[in-house]
């Protein structure tokens, strides 16, 4: 199956009670049994539950891996995997990361005895001479957030491949549709799927995908041991979203180039970050490793003008200021007082996430009434 038949097929079978085309919401706690073990396979709805099977099927397939492992948002499945590893491992994540992410490393993990380092991964160099003995997990976001630097994912895992590492890859920004870490090497792809897998704005869930059966069985073994599991109704309404992923990223990021390409030009911006210019320093790896350069979009004011910054994120209408990404609406957002104001400042400065840098989530509307929008809002 190619992948615009597998979002709407894969692991998708008509209810075999009723023959209901949807995969019904299974809300329930348990299952009943005939005798003591003699059941249907499942036994109680924190270890299985059907609708979040099937979705498991779906998301395995849409990475072209074997196994989906479904979370209740994209934290418990981050989560999820860093409990795989233990006090006195040491992992290495790319700088330029979701603040929500970057917080769980320092804040909780590190209090648990793991170590983190981070370093700019778009420059694959940097990471041999991090390596230790005690290196258990390369951690990547790309598209990075809220720069749109790209990660070269081959050669990351090439390096991490030497050293016997695993490798995961944040996947949200790009959505499976995008690109497929898996197939770049890569041993455990995550996502937050509130963002372009459910693709509507109205549920908060996660998932984890893995091609090896050692990985899949530690992974079910922690979202059962630790409870983080999705409701039903929250795994129904990300099954329907993924139905139209495809047409929703492709004029997604058909929007974001042209919106790209208009604020080059306009003399209030100055930087635009979009990894679909040729100029952009990793426009190369974008080509190798994604379908289309995505829908986010991130810009800066010239004088780095933060008062003006301001104006224009209260200005905007179509463009909703509002923390997160992927939904068919646009949103406009303020990474250094919303989705990274858990970064210190220091660490926001270094990676030139200044204070007038503007981050938009283009959505399937109209362009014209965007860029209209956009024109009103910067004057
Ligand atoms: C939103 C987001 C997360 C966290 O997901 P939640 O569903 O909000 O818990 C992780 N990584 C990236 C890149 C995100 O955008």
């Amino acid at each position: 199956m190619k992948f615009n038949t597998k979002v709407i097929h894969a692991g998708v079978e008509p209810d075999p009670s009723t023959g209901a085309i949807m995969t019904p919401i299974f809300q329930t706690s348990t299952y009943v049994q005939n005798a003591p073990g003699d059941h249907k396979g499942y036994e109680y709805a924190r270890t299985q539950n059907p609708t979040r099977h099937v979705l498991q099927q779906n998301l395995a397939a849409l990475e072209n891996g074997n196994f989906g492992i479904c979370f209740s948002s994209g934290l418990a499945a981050t989560d999820g995997i860093i409990k795989m590893f233990s006090e006195g491992d040491h992992i290495i994540a790319n700088n330029d990361l979701y603040g929500g992410t970057y917080r769980a490393f320092t804040k909780v993990y590190a209090r648990f005895g793991m170590e983190f380092t981070f370093a700019d991964l778009s420059d694959a160099s940097q990471l041999e001479p991090l390596i230790k003995s005690s290196t258990k997990l390369i951690w990547v976001e790309t598209p990075t957030n809220p720069m749109l630097r790209i990660v070269d994912i081959a050669a990351i895992c090439a390096i991490a491949k030497k050293h016997n590492i695993l490798v995961c890859v944040d996947n949200t920004f790009a959505s499976p549709y995008l690109q497929n870490p898996l197939d770049h090497g890569a041993d455990i792809v995550i996502h937050s799927a509130t963002k372009y897998l459910g693709g509507h704005s109205d549920v908060i869930h996660g998932a984890v995908i893995v091609k090896e059966q050692s990985l899949a069985d530690q992974l079910y073994f922690i979202q059962n041991a630790t409870g983080a599991v999705p409701g039903p109704q929250d795994c129904f309404l990300v099954l329907r979203g993924i139905k139209t992923l495809h047409l929703r990223v492709q004029r997604s990021c058909e929007n974001a180039a042209v919106i790209a390409h208009w604020l080059k030009a306009h003399p209030k911006v100055d930087k635009v970050y979009w990894p679909g210019f040729e100029d952009h320093a990793n426009h190369a790896v974008a080509k190798k490793q994604m379908r289309m350069f995505g829908a986010m979009v991130s810009f800066t004011l010239k004088g780095d003008d933060f008062e003006e910054a301001k104006r224009i994120l209260s200005s905007t209408h179509l463009f909703s200021l509002a923390e997160s990404l992927g939904g068919v609406e646009s949103l406009i957002g303020h990474p250094a007082s919303m989705t990274h104001a858990s970064i210190p400042k220091e660490e926001r400065l270094k990676n030139g996430l200044v204070d007038s840098l503007i981050r938009l989530s283009v959505g399937v509307e109209d362009v014209e009434d965007l860029v209209a929008d956009l024109q009103k809002a910067l004057g």
